[in-house]
């Protein structure tokens, strides 16, 4: 099956392979054993909320804090989705997380861009052969949560308007980070001016915080909302986001993981659906949470029942609410077999 993944981080996409490659590269030591890296790597069993879990990011970024790093990242990643089937995604990262050894922001969206041409020109050389089908990559920008980085958050706005694009290149920006300890409301003005630039946007909401956050988000303007499990507690917010079909990137393993709801038998994802909110199925941090979007899929068809109609909504869903052109669309919706 081919896929659409529009809501994944490029620091949680790390493997144990990718880590190894890049360590290599940059002169690293990490632990030799892999279990021991894929420990240090990956979500713990116990693992008991969002913060927690944003724990796991501190490995991948620090091997992603130099030009060759963080480019070499973006590579090995696009490669492996490739591999997975995928033939669109949306990559996020936060450009100011990457300035440890020196590296501005500027110079870090570089160096991801400088990732995604070089991983085409290996698709290319592939596909010669026909051995790969092409795989199309964008890039979402990450403000982040937090404090004391107000300043960081408006240059990764200002650098967001620079290097926006339609397509090939930043396409929107996000909000990532703790949601219950720096809630939506303090991003308004972060966001009115997003708006106020046209930049396309997607906002963590309703995740570790309430239906409340994804009611500010949707009052900012927010384009899609990342996650959005906990929108029902708020029937108001549903109706909103079913009126105004703003899609909502859901992340099933990632929401499990950080325990979004803390009983998986009433996660929302088929309601939503069935109540045709505009739900799209996506990976979130495909190295740490060990999942790819065909493990996605399977998850949601053995557990919940996803059948063959509900695939196709949300492929149409993925589509339509892709941060890029109506060309790049049209050529999503024939290779995923929907026109
Ligand atoms: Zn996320």
């Amino acid at each position: 099956m081919k896929h659409v993944d529009l809501h994944l981080h490029l620091d949680g996409a790390v493997t144990v392979a990718i880590a190894r490659k890049l360590a290599k590269l940059q002169g690293i030591t990490l632990p030799e054993n892999d279990q021991e890296l894929e420990r240090l790597l990956t979500v713990p069993e116990d693992c008991e909320s969002l913060t927690d879990f944003l724990k796991c990011f501190a490995l991948p970024l620090s091997l992603m804090q130099t030009r060759e790093g963080l480019s070499e990242a973006v590579r090995l990643v696009v490669n492996d989705l490739q591999s997975q089937g995928v033939i669109y995604a949306e990559i996020r990262f936060a450009p100011q997380l990457h300035l440890e050894q020196g590296m501005t922001q500027e110079e870090a969206i570089r160096a991801a861009l400088e990732g995604i041409k070089k991983a085409g020109e290996c698709i290319d050389h592939a596909a010669e052969g026909n051995m790969a089908a092409q795989i199309k990559v964008n890039l979402i920008l990450c403000a982040m949560r937090g404090d004391g980085n107000e300043s960081a958050n408006e240059e990764t706005l200002r650098l967001a308007k620079k290097w926006l694009v339609a397509d090939g290149g930043v396409v929107a920006m996000d909000l990532a980070g703790a949601e219950a300890l720096f809630p939506t409301g303090k991003y308004r003005e972060l966001f009115a001016k997003a708006k106020e630039l046209k930049i396309p946007f997607t906002i963590h909401a309703g995740e570790a915080d309430g239906a409340e956050s994804v009611k500010l988000a949707l009052e900012f303007g927010a384009n899609r909302i990342g996650h959005g499990v906990r929108s029902q507690e708020d029937p108001q917010v549903l109706q909103l986001l079913k009126e105004n079909q703003i899609p909502l990137e859901m992340c099933p393993t990632s929401n499990r993981q950080t325990h979004a709801v803390e009983d998986m038998s009433r996660y929302p994802f088929m309601d939503y659906l069935q109540h045709g909110l505009k739900v799209t199925l996506n990976t979130d941090d495909p190295g740490i949470e060990g999942t790819t979007m065909e493990a996605e899929y399977r998850y949601m068809e053995q557990r919940f029942g996803l059948d063959e109609d509900g695939k196709r909504t949300l492929l149409q869903n993925a589509v339509d609410a892709a941060f890029t052109t109506e060309e790049v669309k049209n050529w999503m919706r024939m290779e995923l077999g929907l026109r």
